[in-house]
């Protein structure tokens, strides 16, 4: 199947899982993350349509943002090193999705100042307590929402999360859910309506979005398998 045929199947299985969760036809974004693949490969899929496509490595993303349309939207989709926030911003990443320390938003957030803008931001979860991961637990982020939600450059869109990766999506759903539950308890704190939660990937798509994913990040599926593999944590 080419990538045009890939992405229309996606967006079928998109709109099939949100009228089973009840949810808004087009509610649920779709995030097509290029990471490895050539600009050649996001090319088709904006030719097919898409316009949000989402990176790992900032180099990665720099390289094939000027190779696109101007209207193509990307997202950074994994850790950013404080040390690239700034060209992560000059070069118009529209959201940064994995922030996971109150001091790479601090950063964040002092350098839009710098740039005169504001910065949009998820804060990733480490959902299910991996000690391997990156991400706030709940409890750091309940702890530090004061702080990080009174950064005065920065916008808290909302959550993102990579659940451990296990043999049957089902099995992911708690993870969903919790990522949900986490983003209602924050959202009553304010002063953020929090609308986005970032949760689900090639093989557990339709069930984040059963369980409240608003964006879906999909790669291999659309894309085809990765020559190397890149830790998505
Ligand atoms: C690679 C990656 C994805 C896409 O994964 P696929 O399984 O290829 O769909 C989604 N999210 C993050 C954070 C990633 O690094």
């Amino acid at each position: 199947m080419s990538i045009a045929e890939r992405l229309q199947e996606v967006r079928e299985r998109i709109a099939r899982a949100e009228a089973r969760a009840g949810r808004a036809p087009g509610s649920v974004r779709l995030l097509a993350v290029s990471k490895t693949f050539p600009a050649s490969f996001a090319q088709e899929a904006y030719d097919a349509g898409q316009r949000l496509f989402g990176e790992n490595r900032l180099q990665e993303a720099l390289e094939k943002i000027p190779q696109l349309p101007e209207d193509a939207v990307w997202h950074i989709i994994g850790p950013l090193q404080r040390n690239k926030v700034r060209k992560a911003l000059e070069a118009g990443v529209a959201l940064i999705e994995a922030v996971d320390s109150l001091r790479t938003a601090e950063t964040i957030s002092r350098i839009a100042g710098e740039l005169g803008r504001t910065a949009a931001i998820l804060l990733e979860v480490n959902i299910d307590g991996e000690l391997s991961k990156h991400g706030f637990s709940p409890a750091e982020l309940m702890t530090a929402w004061g702080q990080l939600s009174a950064l005065a450059h920065v916008e808290i869109r909302g959550l993102m999360c990579i659940p451990a990766p296990v043999e049957n999506a089902q099995l992911a759903r708690p993870a969903f859910a919790a990522l949900r539950e986490l983003a209602e308890d924050l959202r009553a704190r304010g002063p953020f309506p929090l609308p986005v939660l970032s949760m689900g990937m090639s093989h557990d798509f339709e069930e984040a979005i059963e369980e409240g994913a608003t964006e879906v990040r999909v790669g291999s599926y659309i894309f085809g398998a990765r020559a190397y593999p890149v830790d998505p944590s």
